[in-house]
């Protein structure tokens, strides 16, 4: 690569800083991760990402929704904590990922300034991002709250984000993660074939080699934001966990597409799975 401190991501770059179980470990040493999102008829979002999160060691999970109609629990993963995102006591969270499924209403919008201002490492994803492009105030909050935050853009995310459009972003896509990186200082994952992670001082910027069309499919996005969230709850820092989340994420895709699963109808939910497996084998 020509430009400096540009690197293909690969596993001797982030394995130093993955999490360890240690035999006196307890889940407290894990983290709790709180997932903000899910707004109504969006609460499947959120799940997915909570989900993608159980599997990547997170010690606990809540999933805070801003819609009234959530359900108790979810039957396959009763160990998600599922409640209302005001009677979340946030500030006890070891990291939040916030966004998906959120919506744009006044409460996403009041749910999104009280997360950014919190000193707490995060992931902002989906419309957690889009709020951020459209209200100065949030994007204000996250600028005095950056260190340990990773934006996790798509294009059309990131072109909101810079206010430009999608053939920009993509024209330069090393160009457009450092410049969104500068703008926020935090660690941007500019998402799509080839994912560009830039570290939040835009001096390191990593290609992900991994990953395959299968995840052309929706929630992927969301079981990153997950899996990202609970490497982040497991105090990994935010440039290491972006990098081994989008890497394994990304291989998690390639193993299942191998085995005949994907590229073609791999679902969002088998990846947690399959990146628990490659997890506990590096
Ligand atoms: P989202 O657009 O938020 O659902 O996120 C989609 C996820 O799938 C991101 O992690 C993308 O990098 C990944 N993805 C989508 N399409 C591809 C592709 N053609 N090749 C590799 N990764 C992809
Ligand atoms: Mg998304």
């Amino acid at each position: 690569f020509a430009a400096p401190g540009t690197f293909l991501n690969a596993p001797e770059r982030f394995a130093p800083h993955l999490p360890r179980r240690h035999a006196s470990a307890h889940k407290g040493t894990f983290g709790t991760l709180a997932v903000v999102g899910g707004a109504s008829g969006m609460m499947g979002a959120p799940i997915l990402a909570a989900r993608a999160a159980l599997y990547a060691g997170s010690g606990k999970i809540h999933v805070a929704f801003l819609g009234p109609d959530f359900p108790p629990y979810d039957p396959p993963h009763p160990e998600l904590m599922l409640g209302e995102f005001d009677a979340l006591a946030l500030e006890r969270m070891s990291a939040i990922a916030i966004g998906c499924g959120m919506g744009s209403g006044d409460l996403a919008h009041r749910a999104l300034l009280r997360v950014l201002a919190l000193d707490i490492a995060k992931v902002v994803d989906a419309d957690a991002l889009n709020g951020i492009a459209q209200h100065a105030d949030a994007a204000t909050r996250l600028r005095e709250h950056a260190t340990h935050a990773v934006l996790t853009p798509h294009p059309l995310e990131a072109a909101r984000l810079l206010g430009t459009d999608v053939a920009n972003i993509e024209r330069d896509r090393v160009r457009s993660a450092r410049t969104l990186a500068t703008r926020f200082g935090t660690t941007v994952v500019l998402k799509g074939s080839g994912t560009v992670i830039a570290s939040g001082d835009a001096r390191r910027v990593a290609i992900n080699p991994t990953g395959n069309a299968g995840l052309a499919t929706g929630g992927s996005g969301d079981t990153l934001g997950g899996m990202i969230g609970a490497l982040l709850a497991q105090r990994m820092p935010a440039f290491e966990a972006a990098c081994a989340g989008v890497f394994l994420h990304g291989r998690a895709a390639d193993a299942l597409t191998e085995e005949g699963q994907g590229p073609a109808g791999l679902t969002a939910g088998e990846l947690a799975p399959a990146f628990r497996r490659l997890f506990n084998t590096m």
